[in-house]
């Protein structure tokens, strides 16, 4: 991972992705060892905390799967504790069309947004629902939690997390990525994995954070989920400090003041946006049919914009920095 001193988004918005990385065929990890397809857990035997790494909330998310599977093919054991490895969307993964290639984040449902009682123990269904319904027990069980994903646009890596101490702590001991996006009030469009259980309560036991590892079909960004993902064991004692990994870099923090959901097909950004753009105290920043977006404070940094216009889907998130 290359750290630049400012924020900058190396590619237009209009690129067309270059697939450095592409699906491979997972069916050797389908066989879990707790009788859930696609997880494995590994007991160390000693004391010390229960830690999961998930890959693929979003099917076409591909460095997480990269992370997980480089931690089973190398044989990666925890020192202390307990470690499980989670493929998550596996069926959404395996719709990846290279024609389509952001088609394949979910089937039906966003994985990442139905860890709610209220979803979990509802009425409704789909391959999602079924999937976090299955997977509830694993999330529950961890202590920490590592999210993998990645962005849909070539921008800088970065952490997300709900703004407990215990996570921002965790994410500056770890040190990398450098850039951290804190949600004092949640995510606000649902509720994510890392907001589930004890991990959404203040007063809850362990970290659980996301990182966002850069562009999704980039090498670069799996080197960074494989790097980041050792960091986080290392953190908690599952294995020992690389001995060559760079050292941590200064922290650049943002705190999410508003997640905007679309409500029209008309939903327009001012001008072609990557994410980390600035915008000045009340300039505009989108149209949402007759609605305007504008920057509700100074130097407003937006992250995460929509490629596409999704009703009901986040069109874009809006942060300011904090000192
Ligand atoms: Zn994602």
């Amino acid at each position: 991972m290359t750290e630049s001193s400012t924020i900058t988004a190396t590619a237009p918005a209009t690129a067309a992705p270059a697939f450095e990385v592409l699906p491979r065929d997972l069916s050797p990890y389908r066989q879990g060892n707790i009788g859930i397809d696609y997880v494995h857990r590994f007991e160390s035997g000693r004391p010390g905390p229960h830690v999961l790494i998930n890959a693929l909330t979003h099917g076409n998310e591909f460095c997480g799967m990269v992370a997980a599977a480089h931690l089973l093919d190398t044989g990666v054991r925890p020192l202390v504790g307990t470690l499980t490895i989670s493929f998550a969307n596996v069926a959404a993964y395996e719709t990846f069309d290279p024609a389509r290639p952001f088609d394949s984040r979910q089937l039906v449902h966003n994985l990442n947004r139905v860890w709610s009682a209220e979803w979990l123990d509802g009425p409704e269904d789909s391959p999602e629902l079924r999937r976090a319904r299955e997977l509830r027990p694993v999330v529950t069980a961890a202590d920490h939690l590592l999210d993998i994903h990645s962005t849909s646009q070539d921008v800088e890596p970065f952490w997300v997390y709900p703004a407990f101490a215990r996570n921002s702590a965790a994410a500056l001991a770890i040190g990398r990525p450098a850039v951290h996006l804190v949600m004092p009030g949640g995510l606000g469009s649902g509720t994510p994995v890392i907001q589930h259980g004890h991990f959404g309560e203040p007063s809850g036991r362990g970290a659980g954070m996301v990182v966002e590892c850069g562009q999704h079909f980039l090498q670069a960004s799996a080197d960074v989920a494989i790097d980041v993902t050792r960091r986080f064991l290392a953190h908690f004692g599952l294995m020992a400090h690389d001995a060559a990994a760079e050292s941590p870099v200064a922290a650049r923090r943002f705190e999410l003041l508003q997640t905007v959901v679309i409500k029209t097909p008309e939903f327009r950004f001012v001008r072609p946006c990557v994410g980390f753009e600035v915008f000045a105290k009340g300039a505009l920043i989108a149209t949402d049919g007759a609605d305007e977006i504008r920057a509700p404070c100074e130097d407003c940094t937006i992250l995460m914009p929509a490629r596409t216009t999704i009703v009901g889907r986040e069109g874009v998130y809006l942060s300011r920095p904090l000192a």
